[in-house]
C-alpha cells in the first residue's frame, strides 16, 4: 500500500528533552549487563520500563518477563524493573534464593527510603499516585499498613488517616506535575500540618519532558507523543498538550500513525516518554516525512546529563 501525501504538511518540531531518562537507560543496562555476564535466560520481573519495542528487543536476547515469583525457577537470576517493588517482594525473592539484581530508579528508590524512615517515626502517608500502576504498588507496600492512595482531589475529601499530627505526603513519579500539585493543594487545606518532601517526588525527567510540551504545544497543529499505552510519563505528555488546545496522539511505533490525523495541518510537534528509545522516533520522523513533512527542527531545551551507576557485580570495574 502506498504512503498517503498530506501535501499541507510542513516542519515536524521535536521537543528537547523526550524520550529516555537516565533511570530507564540503567535498568536496560542492567538487563542487557545481566544477559552478557551470566547468559540467558534473564529474569525480569513486569516489564523493565513501560515500553513494547524495549521489552521485545530484551525478549530477543534472552529476557523472560514475569509477574509472579512462581515462574521463576530456583536458581535463576531475577532483575527488578524501574518501576520498584514491594518489601514482600524483595523478601520473597530474597528467601528463594534467587541472584538478585535491583532496576528501581533510584528516584523511586529515594521515595521508598523516606517513607521507610518516615515510618520509623510514626508517620502515616498520603500517597498521590494512579491507582494499580506498579510503582505505587511498590511505594505502597514499603509498609504494611499506613500508606494512603489519592488517586484526585474527590480522594482528599474521603481519606480516613488514623490521625493527622503526623501525615506526610508522596508522589508517584511519573504524574501530570499540574495535576499533582492541584492534590497536594487539596492535601494541605485538609490536612495542614501535613509533611511535604524538600525535593518534590516527580522526577525532573517527569518535569523537564512535560516543560518542553507546554512549549512545543502553542508551535504546532498537532503533537505526536511516542510511547506504549501502559507508560504513565507518556500518557501524561499526549494529556497535557491537548489541555493546552493541540491535537494530540500517542503512538507506540510509526505504524499507528494515521495520515487523516495531519490533513489540513502543517506543523507537527514531536516527543516522546521517557521509556521510548530514539530508534521509535526516528522511524515516526520518517513516516511524517513520507507524508510530505519537509524539515525537521529541534526545540531548543534542557540538556540532561544525568547518569546513574549500575548495581556492584554489573560495573564494568577499570582495570587494575
Ligand atoms: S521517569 Fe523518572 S522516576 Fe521513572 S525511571 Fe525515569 S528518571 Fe526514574
Amino acid at each position: 500500500m502506498s504512503t498517503p501525501v498530506v501535501p499541507t504538511l510542513s516542519e515536524i518540531t521535536l521537543a528537547e528533552p523526550r524520550g529516555f531518562c537516565a533511570g530507564v537507560d540503567r535498568a536496560i543496562e542492567i538487563v542487557e549487563r545481566a544477559l552478557q555476564k551470566f547468559g540467558a535466560p534473564i529474569y525480569v520481573r513486569h516489564e523493565i520500563v513501560h515500553n513494547t519495542y524495549v521489552v521485545n528487543d530484551l525478549k530477543q536476547k534472552g529476557a523472560i518477563f514475569i509477574e509472579e515469583l512462581d515462574d521463576v525457577p530456583p536458581g535463576a537470576t531475577l532483575v527488578f524493573s524501574a518501576h520498584g517493588v514491594s518489601r514482600a517482594v524483595q523478601d520473597e525473592a530474597r528467601a528463594r534464593g534467587f541472584s538478585i539484581f535491583d532496576a528501581t530508579c533510584p528516584l523511586v528508590t529515594k521515595v521508598h527510603v523516606e517513607v521507610a524512615k518516615l515510618a520509623k517515626e510514626g508517620f502515616e502517608f498520603i500517597m498521590i499516585g494512579h491507582k494499580g500502576h506498579p510503582e505505587v504498588e511498590g511505594t505502597m507496600g514499603q509498609l504494611d499498613s499506613g500508606i494512603h492512595l489519592v488517586e484526585d482531589v474527590a480522594d482528599v475529601a474521603r481519606v480516613q488517616p488514623a490521625q493527622t499530627d503526623k501525615l506526610a505526603v508522596v508522589t508517584q513519579t511519573t504524574l501530570s506535575v499540574d495535576d499533582a500539585a492541584e492534590i497536594a493543594e487539596a492535601v494541605r487545606q485538609r490536612f495542614p500540618k501535613v509533611r511535604e518532601p524538600k525535593q518534590q517526588d516527580i522526577c525532573y525527567a517527569t518535569q523537564n519532558r512535560q516543560d518542553a510540551v507546554k512549549v512545543l504545544s502553542p508551535q504546532v497543529d498537532i503533537v505526536i507523543v511516542v510511547g506504549s499505552p501502559t507508560s504513565s510519563n507518556s500518557n501524561r505528555l499526549r494529556e497535557l498538550a491537548q489541555k493546552l488546545g493541540t491535537e494530540s496522539h500517542m503512538v507506540d511505533n510509526a505504524d499507528e500513525l494515521q495520515a487523516a490525523w495531519f490533513e489540513g495541518k502543517s506543523r507537527v510537534g514531536l516527543t516522546a516518554g521517557a521509556s521510548a528509545p530514539e530508534v521509535l522516533v526516528n522511524q515516526v520522523i520518517e513516516r511524517i516525512r513520507a507524508y510530505g513533512a519537509v524539515s525537521v527542527r529541534k526545540m531548543n531545551g534542557i540538556e540532561e546529563t544525568l547518569k546513574f551507576p549500575l548495581p556492584k557485580g554489573l560495573r564494568i570495574e577499570p582495570q587494575a
